[in-house]
């Protein structure tokens, strides 16, 4: 067996198929924030309208 599962790059997680090779669409759009913003880092995780939405 030469595939291994790799986690999600941005948090770390069992990423899943239909995201991959993310674990969702929200650490999708969260890699495709950082490649906007050239340079950006997220020093932790910003609370977004978003995020508090998915939290419920
Ligand atoms: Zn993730």
């Amino acid at each position: 067996m030469s595939a291994k599962p790799r986690p999600c790059p941005i948090c770390k997680k069992p990423r899943s198929e239909e995201f991959s090779p993310f674990c969702s669409s929200r650490c999708k759009d969260r890699d495709l924030a950082q490649w906007f913003n050239d340079g950006y880092s997220v020093p932790g995780r910003p609370a977004s309208p978003e995020e508090i939405v998915r939290e419920e």
